[in-house]
């Protein structure tokens, strides 16, 4: 008879969210399969559980088809990330659509995540929500992926690295605007835990000024109704001739404008030097 695959959520940083459920599972399991073996070796001596290891990565497709037989063959396994859940933006989805194909069953052993440990208290609508996990490194993916959710009307939730941390407020200034609201939420269940219900703008300037350190989840208010349907390139040159007469450059108030619209800084720009020189 075939054994079956847990699939275990494990602490995001506190050794006080492991479950009783999560120990029973390493327990039962006669292998268990890692992102990194030497990450989970220390969650099983933390339990005094002694189990063979294997290490398995997405797209580590021949590891895979390797699990799938042992488990088929009768054995059991826990599968698990370094923190939080496997699958969600970590290895396993792949593997959880072997095992369904394959008629294996499988035990979820829910753990914490990050994303829904953010949501919680976010300050921000939860009804509906997005999880976007992280923009690509790759310019044209990235871009792609921020025009596609600049008008979400949903709650948007991603991840993010300290290093890349602020080029991505950077690209939210510009997709979403500095005026939408965020939450930062940093280091969830560690010592230096850190949840501040802030606006993009006031997000960028506060890390570029301080360097961002340890792990984030960045929650992104959803696009507001009115934003997404009134915005012409006649309201933006208003808006930005009344920051001309205020003192601003064409340049600077057309920069400004634009955030978090659809048009470009050289529309705007341009049809402000227009109205400028009908005016006159
Ligand atoms: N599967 C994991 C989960 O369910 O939480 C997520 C793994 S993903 C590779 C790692 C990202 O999750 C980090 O870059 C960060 O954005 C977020 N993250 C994980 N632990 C966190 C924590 N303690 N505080 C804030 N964000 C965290």
């Amino acid at each position: 008879m075939a054994g079956k695959i847990f699939i275990v959520g494990t602490p995001i940083g506190n050794l006080g969210d492991l479950t009783p459920r999560m120990r029973r599972a390493f327990e039962e399991s006669d292998f268990v399969v890692a992102e990194d073996t030497r990450v989970t070796v220390k969650l099983l001596n933390h339990f005094g559980i002694k189990k063979p290891l294997l290490s398995y990565y997405e797209h580590n497709f021949s590891k895979g088809d390797l699990i799938i037989d042992r488990v088929l063959a009768g054995e059991s396994c826990a599968v698990c990330s370094d923190a939080g859940t496997p699958c969600i933006s970590d290895p396993g989805e792949i593997l959880v659509k072997q095992a369904h194909r394959a008629g294996i069953k499988l035990v979820p052993i829910p753990g914490p995540s990050a994303v829904i440990t953010a949501l919680s208290v976010s300050g921000q609508d939860t009804g509906r929500f997005t999880f976007e996990g992280f923009l690509s490194v790759v310019k044209k993916q990235r871009i792609e992926h921020l025009k596609d959710v600049q008008y979400e009307k949903r709650t948007m939730i991603f991840y993010e690295a300290p290093h890349k941390l602020l080029r991505t407020l950077g690209d939210f200034c510009e997709y979403f605007g500095r005026e939408r609201k965020l939450t930062v939420a940093r280091e969830l269940t560690k010592l230096h835990e850190e949840i501040k219900l802030t606006t993009v703008g006031e997000a960028y300037d506060y890390y570029s000024e301080n360097t961002p350190k340890g792990e984030f989840v960045l929650i992104v208010e959803g696009c507001k109704k009115a934003e997404s349907e009134e915005i012409t390139l006649d309201s933006l040159t208003q808006k930005a001739l009344a920051l001309i007469d205020g003192g601003a450059s064409v340049s600077e108030a057309a920069k400004t404008v634009r955030s978090g619209t659809p048009f470009s800084k050289s529309e705007v720009y341009k049809a402000i030097q227009n109205q400028r020189e009908n005016r006159q």
